[in-house]
């Protein structure tokens, strides 16, 4: 039997584009976040009730939304980022879909408080598909989006949540992203009155310390590589930070967090014989890429990009980790290759050969090598001799 066909209702659609954008807490975190970095923001301040459930408020510094535009935040399709379709192959924001407040409010109450200046804000409220009018907010600068009752109207979303436990997880590693991606911006993250994070603007050094572990700091080599017009800039770990569960790979691409098997392939690739399958080890990583090369409008959550030269850009990652970790590589003795000492002083065919000497050479060369690794390090590079 033939259904008629019609056209959907505003607030269906809304609803539809947020089981897209809008799956738990940690991604209406995400779609806040871009925003307020996207207003220029140096300072983010997160607070989570019920493990984002009850609340999730965010408050930023950026640059604010005039009044007159506050109802239209809220609207689908509604955004200041884009304008033509020539302006979808030059992005240069994290946002520009126009659908991510309006996911929100489809799904949960929403409430903006925001202001371009000391003396003129706004506060407008969405709840139940209905805007209330914009009322007068001074004294605050920038923007605060608090979003409540989450999934209060589509339940069946809500079953699909996890324990608060579970959802605060993936809360924290998302502001984790955020985090690693903008350095310089100071973030902090309370849930349920309890401090979480606060990172003051620092270096990216510094915020991989603050964000792990104080450890972290002494086990990292930098990555700085520029090919054309690509370039590449983070950490990489040491085998210290290598780890038997992926979980710590941060990639970037033009400051955004994406996923991209190739891509990580890439890195674990410049690692050689000092990773084994199975073996994930650490890096925060940023490409910096023109923007014609890249096509983000590919995923709702811009999550996987597309590249132009995907075999490039692996390339060129491959090469500038390689760089980095030439300090580690070197102390791989390859026996396969001529060397001086392979070849005469220690050669088996030497009667003066000693089987321990390729040992002994690694540790002087380790211990020569700038980036020195610990005693477990040291063992574990010892099993690839
Ligand atoms: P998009 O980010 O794709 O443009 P959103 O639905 O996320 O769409 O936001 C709609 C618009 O609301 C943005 O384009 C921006 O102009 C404004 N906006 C939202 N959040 C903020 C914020 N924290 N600071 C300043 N402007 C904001
Ligand atoms: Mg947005």
């Amino acid at each position: 039997m033939h259904l008629k066909i019609q056209q959907l209702s505003e607030d269906l659609r809304n609803k539809i584009s947020a089981g897209e954008v809008v799956d738990r807490p940690a991604s209406v975190i995400k779609e806040l976040l871009e925003n307020c970095i996207d207003a220029g923001a140096s300072k983010i301040d997160i607070i989570v009730e019920s493990a984002g459930q009850q609340t999730i408020q965010i408050t930023d510094n950026g640059h604010g939304i005039p009044v007159e535009e506050l109802p239209k935040a809220c609207e689908r399709y509604s955004t200041s980022k884009i304008a033509t379709v020539d302006d979808l192959f030059k992005i240069h924001t994290l946002g520009f879909r126009g659908e991510a407040l309006a996911s929100i409010a489809s799904v949960a109450e929403v409430e903006i408080e925001s202001a371009i200046n000391d003396k003129e804000g706004g506060k407008i409220k969405h709840v139940d598909g209905v805007s209330s009018k914009v009322s007068p907010a001074p004294g605050i600068i920038g923007t605060q989006i608090t979003v409540r009752n989450l999934f209060y109207n589509t339940p069946a979303r809500r079953k699909f949540l996890k324990s608060q436990r579970v959802e605060m997880r993936h809360i924290i590693q998302m502001v984790r992203r955020f985090a690693l991606a903008f350095p310089k911006i100071g973030f902090s993250l309370k849930s349920d009155d309890k401090s979480i994070m606060n990172y003051q603007s620092e270096q990216l050094k510094e915020r991989i310390s603050a964000t792990f572990d104080p450890t972290y700091s002494q086990n990292l080599l930098p990555v700085k590589f520029e090919k054309g017009d690509y370039k590449i800039t983070g950490f990489v770990g040491t085998l210290n930070l290598v780890r038997s569960r992926p979980g710590e790979q941060y990639l970037f691409l033009n400051n955004r967090y994406i996923q991209d098997r190739l891509l990580n392939s890439a890195v674990y690739g410049a690692y050689q014989s000092l990773v084994n399958r199975g073996e994930y080890p650490f890096f925060v990583l940023n490409l910096e890429v023109p923007t014609d090369q890249v096509d983000i409008n590919v995923h709702p959550m811009k999550i996987q990009v597309r590249f132009k030269d995907e075999w490039r850009i692996h390339h060129v990652l491959k090469s500038s980790v390689s760089e980095a970790l030439s300090s580690l590589l070197d102390t791989i003795p390859d026996f396969g290759k001529p060397s001086y000492e392979n070849n005469f002083s220690n050669s088996r065919n030497n009667p003066q050969y000693n089987p321990n000497q390729d040992t002994i050479n690694f540790r002087a060369q380790h211990q020569s090598s700038e980036q020195s690794l610990n005693s477990a390090g040291l063992e574990r590079a010892k099993n690839y001799i």
